[in-house]
């Protein structure tokens, strides 16, 4: 029931220092329900730095109970990784209020796409057509882990990867063909060892904000919102249709030009406001993307009406 994420680029922090961040804005986060809680994070690799993990692997340390169960986990590794100093990292947490699933490590977020944890995802809310969804992805050999509804969305990513029709289709256009499947509430935050570094997140009933903090002034003006097309599948005649275009102007744009930046995503600002007092707070159906540092704002089309940017706010 939170969601906490944190992206550091060209702000030098060190694995240990990743693990108290993520832990913090989790227990700012319990007072909205709990049962469970787990993190998703780059893998420890045999060197520092650059040479870290080829693969970009990525690990999940997952436990039921409170925060502090999962605090006490995660500083079992080696004190060498702990002092890992990681200049881009992107670590995603979550603390689960059970709604499909009963209370167990496998049932806890983040979830996975496949045991190599390609696409690994926090979410906060109900996907309430999870069983149609889950019959065509068993129908296409994914199988699945846990009980829960959440399930659905690392496996409908890595089914919209495993058949992308252009090699360099961006994370945000598979989020993007991901979130047109899905009914219910969300919020989500996306992490992928194909995308490393990147984060993509978006919601639909359930909050989720960004917080922005850096070393350099941010723009005070608004950011504007990169539209693709308009084409949206809105039937279940349009569901198995991947073959939908590409979400506009990925690259192109940056909003926060990211020299040496800090990214948080929370579902309630109380989790952020120690960090940084500059939010973004994102509407329904918005993708934010953070690649390279940069942020950008996408929709599939603009609603009638709608202000086509959103402001980044100073909280009082
Ligand atoms: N429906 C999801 C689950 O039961 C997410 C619950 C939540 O928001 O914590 O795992």
């Amino acid at each position: 029931c939170g969601i906490f994420a944190y992206l550091n680029y060209q702000v030098p922090r060190t694995r240990k220092e990743i693990f108290e961040t993520l832990v913090k804005g989790l227990q700012r986060l319990e007072y909205r329900g709990y049962d469970s809680a787990g993190i998703a994070v780059d893998a420890p690799g045999k060197g520092t730095g650059k040479d870290r993990d080829a693969n970009n692997n990525i690990c999940l340390i997952k436990k039921k109970g409170k925060v502090k169960a999962l605090d006490e986990e995660l500083y079992k590794g080696s004190s060498k990784d702990l002092e890992e100093e990681l200049e881009t990292h992107f670590g995603i947490a979550h603390t689960r209020w059970a709604t499909h699933g009963e209370p167990s490590p496998i049932n806890s977020h983040p979830h996975r796409s496949d045991k190599n944890n390609e696409f690994v995802v926090v979410h906060n809310g109900i996907i309430t057509n999870y069983k149609e969804l889950k019959k065509y992805l068993n129908s296409k050999g994914y199988e699945f882990e846990s009980e829960t509804d959440t399930e659905v969305i690392p496996k409908l990513i890595k089914y919209v990867y495993d058949n992308r029709e252009r090699e360099d289709m961006s994370f945000t256009t598979l989020v993007e063909r991901v979130i047109q499947q899905l009914e219910g509430a969300f919020a989500l935050v996306f992490k992928s060892s194909r995308y490393p570094g990147q984060a993509v997140a978006t919601r639909r009933g359930s909050p989720l904000l960004i917080g922005v903090r850096s070393q350099f002034a941010l723009p005070s003006e608004n950011i504007p919102i990169q539209y693709n097309s308009g084409r949206i599948s809105d039937g279940v005649q349009e569901r198995n249709n991947w073959n939908k275009t590409e979400a506009g102007g990925v690259e192109q744009q940056e909003v926060v030009d990211a020299k040496a930046v800090e990214y948080y995503f929370a579902s309630d600002a109380s989790a952020i406001i120690e960090h940084t007092n500059r939010v973004i707070y994102l509407e329904d159906d918005d993708i934010a993307a953070v690649a390279k540092g940069k942020l950008s704002l996408h929709r599939v089309s603009r609603r009638t009406g709608e202000d086509p940017s959103r402001v980044i706010q100073t909280l009082q």
